[in-house]
Order: C-alpha cells, then sequence, then structure tokens
C-alpha cells in the first residue's frame, strides 16, 4: 500500500530523505544533542510501512468540526479523557462553533456544558480568552504557526502541535504520555523531556509518514504497546521491536483494522 501523502510545511523543519529505506546496511542516526535511535533508517520505515497498512487513515479520537472546535476540544483534553470530553463537546459544539459565537456564551454557560471535565473553571475562562484572542489578534481565525498559537491562553506546546498536524496537516509530533513512553520503550527516539522525544521522532520519521505518525503511535500506545504491559503478541513490529520488555519476536498478522472509534463531526 503507498504511504499517505504528505504535504510540506514551512513552519517544520524539513525532514531527512529516507535514504536507508529498501535496505542499505543497518545504522543508527545520531540525536543532535539526545540519545540515539536503535533503529536504522530502513528499519523505521518498515515500522511505519506497516502501520500505514493497519491503518490507511488513521483517526483521532476527539471530535470537532473545524479548527476553531479542534483547537477547543485539545485545551479541554488535558488531564481528561477523550470520551469525557465528547461528552462535554456533544452539546457545547453545535452552539457554538465559531470564536465569536463561544465568546457570546460566556464563561458562565460554557462552565455549564464541560463542568463534568476535569478542571472545568479553569477551562472555561481559558475557552473565553482564547476565544477572544482570536477574534482580537486574529481575525477569528486559528493561526497556522506554532509561537502564534503558544501564546493563547490554555494552548502550550503539544495542544499546537496537535492542531497543526490535525487541521492544517502540518508535519508536527505531539507528544503525549503514548508517544513519550514509546519512544524512550523502543528506543525509537529516546529523550528526557518530550521536546527531546518530539525532536527525535521528527528528525527519524520519513516525511512521507509524518502526516499521520502522530495518530499511528498514539493508537499503537493506546491499544497495543500499553503502559502497565505491552499487548507484545498483538503488535505488528515485534520483529523489529528492540525493546527489552518486549515478550515475542513474532509479529501479529499485518491487516487492516477498523478504526475502534469513528471521529464523527460533532453535529454531523
Ligand atoms: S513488541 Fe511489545 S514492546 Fe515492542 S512495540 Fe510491540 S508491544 Fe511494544
Amino acid at each position: 500500500m503507498a504511504p499517505p501523502k504528505s504535504k510540506n510545511s514551512p513552519s517544520v523543519k524539513k525532514q531527512p530523505a529516507p535514504n536507508a529505506a529498501g535496505g542499505p546496511k543497518a545504522r543508527t542516526r545520531a540525536l543532535k544533542g539526545g540519545p540515539r535511535s536503535l533503529y536504522s533508517p530502513a528499519e523505521v520505515h518498515e515500522i511505519f510501512r506497516r502501520f500505514s497498512v493497519q491503518r490507511p487513515e488513521p483517526n483521532g479520537e476527539l471530535d470537532y468540526i473545524n479548527a476553531f472546535t479542534l483547537l477547543i476540544a485539545v485545551v479541554l483534553s488535558a488531564q481528561a479523557t477523550d470520551a469525557g470530553v465528547n461528552k462535554a463537546t456533544k452539546a457545547l459544539f453545535p452552539v457554538a462553533d465559531t470564536p465569536q459565537k463561544m465568546l457570546a456564551l460566556g464563561e458562565a454557560k460554557v462552565g455549564d456544558y464541560i463542568r463534568t471535565i476535569g478542571l472545568w473553571r479553569n477551562k472555561a475562562k481559558n475557552v473565553i480568552a482564547l476565544s477572544k484572542a482570536l477574534i482580537d489578534e486574529h481575525g477569528g481565525k486559528v493561526p497556522e504557526n506554532r509561537d502564534e498559537l503558544v501564546k493563547l491562553p490554555g494552548v502550550g506546546r503539544k495542544t499546537a502541535n496537535v492542531v497543526l498536524n490535525v487541521a492544517f496537516g502540518q508535519h508536527t509530533m505531539a507528544v503525549d504520555t503514548h508517544i513519550f513512553r514509546i519512544g524512550n520503550r523502543i528506543g525509537l527516539a529516546p529523550g528526557k523531556t518530550p521536546e527531546q522525544v518530539e525532536q527525535g521522532i521528527l528528525r527519524v520519521i520519513p516525511a512521507d509518514y509524518m502526516r499521520h505518525a502522530h495518530h499511528w503511535l498514539i493508537l499503537h500506545g493506546r491499544y497495543v504497546c500499553k503502559a502497565r504491559k505491552p499487548d507484545c503478541p498483538a503488535c505488528v513490529i515485534a520483529d523489529i521491536c528492540k525493546s527489552k520488555e518486549k515478550t515475542t519476536d513474532v509479529p501479529a498478522p499485518l491487516v487492516p483494522i477498523a478504526p475502534l472509534t469513528e471521529a464523527i463531526p460533532v453535529g454531523a
């Protein structure tokens, strides 16, 4: 299966070409200022080729309608589950899918919609401040670059990377708990901080796979390479994996799998 199409992103450093994909001798890549990946370019290419066969069009599990509602959903998802956020936004987004409508709704009413989510008071404040900043400083549009995004209330680097990747197709890597664990556990992109892992992953993953790499890694971490105990017999890269924690060298059959949760836009 052909790899997913990619778009170039002016705000993200150009990825090195997967020059060793296809079989030159294995070697490791030095990560500038960080530990080395344990995998050769050919091995990394094969890992993501298999992920792309399993999930040709991976979806995130947060529901959203447009770039603005995606941004709000990601802000609300801090220290909360995607399912919990979706439950709250199912009623919120149909009535407030633009910064203008969200601002008009006001903090108290936004709070009423999201009070099942942890830290809801603070998040309601941020949602209103964020909507106001988008209107005042960006003409009501979500900016397409990280420097501007992280200046918005409640928006950190991880949130900005998710929005840039999912809404605008940029080659960013939002390192969450799953990606941080996989980067270190299997030695794909070791790092002591999320930013080190982010830089390591951006350096090793072939550009053709960057568009979906974020979702593939999250879904792999959530359902297979789990935190407490990795499910190695269900893993399609078990023969390539170099983790000391793995329990088998036999990869699971490589077949497309149905999404566990369809990310259907709210109101659709
Ligand atoms: S073989 Fe096990 S440890 Fe390695 S990636 Fe797969 S699930 Fe994770």
